[in-house]
């Protein structure tokens, strides 16, 4: 079955789930407000996927069917299929803002590579190389649109999860010749209202003295969103949904794609569907060895491309609105503003450089530019807002609805609203999207994701120091010192 359109992929969203949002279930995801703008959105992307113009880039052949399906889904068999697949999310980034996060290809990308090392799953415990692979076919050939939750409940992180006397968190509770019965909750499933699949894997980043002596908390699979006992409670939105105009809100309106806690109430998960099974130690010492990182980072640095070339291009307008950026020190702020994303876009050039070969015959990026992108970007991104508040500055809230524009004051908002190069309806529409990008309620949900969503920072930069090789340059010092002395 070739790539879905817009309106195939919302029809895949009329299956039976259970999606809880502010005390009540929700009847339809496309229509009720509080999803309907990211609904539109992501079938949106998908008709960007369906475009004959753009098949080349946005499409490939499978290799098992020979349809067309979405170049996200590619396993890279060379440092052009490296970047050939870079440039098509960079298509869906650019006309998201590089704001929804989890567009299908970061899943795609993930599982794809997943099913590429699909030898790490062949386990004393459990095989479940054959399961990863099929699961892929499926997403690829059905554009299935997959979110994934990784994480145990925020409880008591004084101690592991199997150390918890609660039964909260998600675990093996019984074993039938069908398959594992499942029992507990999950976080966060970002995108959960608009998916189609779930992905159950371990975390990327734990702590490395994190113990497993139970192996009922380690577990792999993938699910239909729509399996009985499966439960997704979401937080309420951040988008205005009441608003008078998109223009008010153009970004929560469009991109508030959503994050859940996932409940599984003794959900049954078929052994055909099942990766891992009681392997504590493929969590911690196999799965990175899965090169699941270099996926993750890869799309995710082309995503960051994508929302800083949006922020500076914001500030740049913001500042040439008002002629601000005549100003030296506006000047310096917003040549902050490019150095972040040649940062970013030099990272991302530089992993597709070191792109090389893995041992199951795929392409992955250079980890090292993606992981020094991980460690500054969250951090970056703040300071993204922080240069849009400050140069928008009062001129962020002495800003009126865009419905003011037809209002009664109608010739005292075409007046008092113009600024030195923008008429009052610019003004204003710009305002509104700065507002939406660095200060709303929307933008702090961004700033949190960009913090935590490929996992504690705290736990991936440790993850970056014990992984270097610190010798090397330990022993550099000490050389110097002895060769320094043996002169003194
Ligand atoms: C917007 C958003 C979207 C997300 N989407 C997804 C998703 O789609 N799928 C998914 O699986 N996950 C998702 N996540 C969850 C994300 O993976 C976690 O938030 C992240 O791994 C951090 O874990 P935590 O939130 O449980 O924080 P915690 O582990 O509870 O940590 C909270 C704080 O305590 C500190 N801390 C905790 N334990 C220790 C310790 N032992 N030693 C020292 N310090 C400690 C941490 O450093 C951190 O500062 C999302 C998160 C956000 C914010």
């Amino acid at each position: 079955m070739p790539i879905k359109n817009g309106k195939q992929f919302l029809d895949t969203l009329s299956a039976e789930r259970e999606i809880y949002i502010e005390g009540e279930r929700v009847k339809d995801v496309i229509s009720d407000p509080r999803f309907s703008g990211a609904t539109k959105t992501m079938a949106h992307l998908m008709d960007i996927q369906s475009d004959p113009d753009l098949s080349d880039v946005m499409t490939y052949n499978s290799p098992t069917s020979g349809d067309k399906v979405g170049m996200t889904h590619i396993q890279p068999q060379s440092r052009d299929d490296v970047i050939a697949r870079n440039d098509a999310i960079k298509v869906w980034m650019d006309a998201s803002c590089g704001m929804m996060g989890r567009s299908p290809d970061y899943k795609n990308c993930i599982i794809s590579n997943y099913a590429a090392a699909k030898d790490v799953f062949k386990r004393d415990a459990f095989d479940g190389s054959q399961n990863i692979q099929n699961f892929y076919e499926h997403v690829r050939e059905n554009d299935a649109v997959t979110t994934h939750v990784l994480v145990n409940p925020q409880i008591d992180r004084s101690k592991p999860a199997h150390l918890e006397t609660s039964d909260i968190v998600a675990q093996i509770v019984k074993e039938t010749d069908a398959g594992i019965v499942i029992r507990g909750a999950r976080m966060v499933a970002t995108l959960c209202a608009m998916a189609n699949e779930l992905l159950v894997m371990p975390a990327a980043a734990t702590w490395s003295n994190e113990t497993r002596d139970t192996s009922d908390f380690s577990f792999g699979f993938a699910i239909p969103t729509s399996t009985s006992g499966l439960k997704f409670i979401c937080r309420p939105p951040v988008a205005h949904t009441n608003a008078p105009s998109l223009m008010d809100h153009p970004l929560s309106l469009q991109y508030d794609e959503s994050d859940g806690m996932v409940i599984f109430d003794d959900v049954l998960v078929p052994w055909e569907r099942v990766f891992i099974h009681r392997d504590p130690d493929f969590d911690l010492k196999v799965n990175p060895n899965s090169y699941i990182a270099h996926s993750m980072l890869m799309q995710s640095v082309v995503r960051a491309q994508a929302k800083s070339e949006f922020m500076m291009a914001l500030a740049f307008s913001i500042a040439r609105s008002t002629k601000i950026d005549q100003h030296i020190p506006v000047q310096v702020k917003l040549a902050e503003m490019i150095s972040m994303t040649e940062f970013v876009r030099s990272c991302r050039i530089t992993a597709e450089h070191d792109a090389h070969k893995t041992e199951f015959g795929t392409w992955v990026g250079g980890i090292r530019p993606l992981q020094t992108w991980q460690t500054f970007f969250f951090e970056m991104y703040n300071r993204q807002c922080e240069i849009i508040t400050t140069l928008g500055a009062g001129g962020l809230v002495a800003v009126p609805s865009f419905a003011e524009i037809a209002g009664d004051l109608k010739e005292d908002v075409e007046k008092y609203f113009q600024v030195a190069n923008a008429d009052a309806p610019r003004r204003i529409k710009l305002m509104r999207l700065a507002y939406d990008s660095a200060l709303s309620s929307f933008a702090g949900r961004q700033r949190l994701y960009e913090q935590y969503y490929t996992g504690d920072p705290m736990r991936t930069q440790a993850a970056l120091f014990n992984s270097y090789d610190k010798d090397t340059h330990i022993e550099r010092v000490w050389t110097m010192l002895d060769e320094l002395e043996k002169r003194a």
